[in-house]
């Protein structure tokens, strides 16, 4: 499996320097270690889990696990074992998406089931903001806080992008 930390890294339980400052600069984090060490360690008796890439995962109420494409099947396993393994481990509800070339169509499961109904992009002299506005009625069914879902968007495209709630007429 590929994950943000070195193969050597994924087999032991010490980081070596690349893989700390990776740590210390915010490229990857203690969930999304854990999580990567976890899937590596069944990858050994789980075949389809060997070529699984993680590219991300963050963790606030739920688990966000962003795999790349097609892995996320994968992630899920057969009947779903592999996501109820996660969950058991870590004690949290699992959401896994797959990376998407279109960023609205990622964000758009990473909030749901709330919708997003408009982006705006805003122009700045340091670069673009993807502004996504969602209906403040759907606030209640988000499951993942704002801030996490600004900051997995944000390091998956490695693009700035900030929701707005707004009251539909
Ligand atoms: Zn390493």
């Amino acid at each position: 499996m590929q994950s943000s930390i070195c193969e050597m890294c994924l087999n032991s339980d010490a980081l070596c320097s690349i893989c700390k400052s990776k740590l210390e600069r915010g490229e990857t984090n203690q969930i999304e270690i854990n999580i990567s060490r976890f899937i590596n360690e069944l990858s050994r008796k789980v075949r389809s889990l060997e070529n699984v890439k993680i590219e991300k995962a963050i963790e606030s109420g739920t688990i966000v696990i962003v795999t790349a494409k097609g892995d996320a099947g994968k992630m899920v396993g057969k009947g779903g074992t592999i996501v109820k393994a996660l969950a058991k481990k870590f004690g949290k509800p699992i959401k896994i998406i797959e990376k998407t070339e279109v960023m609205r169509d990622f964000m758009q499961s990473l909030i749901s089931p709330a919708m997003i109904t408009g982006v705006n992009i805003i122009y700045t002299p340091d670069g673009e903001i993807y502004k996504l506005r969602i209906s403040s009625e759907h606030k209640k069914n988000m499951t993942i806080e704002k801030e996490d879902i600004m900051k997995i968007g944000s390091s998956v495209f490695d693009k700035k992008i900030e929701i707005i709630f707004e009251n539909q007429f």
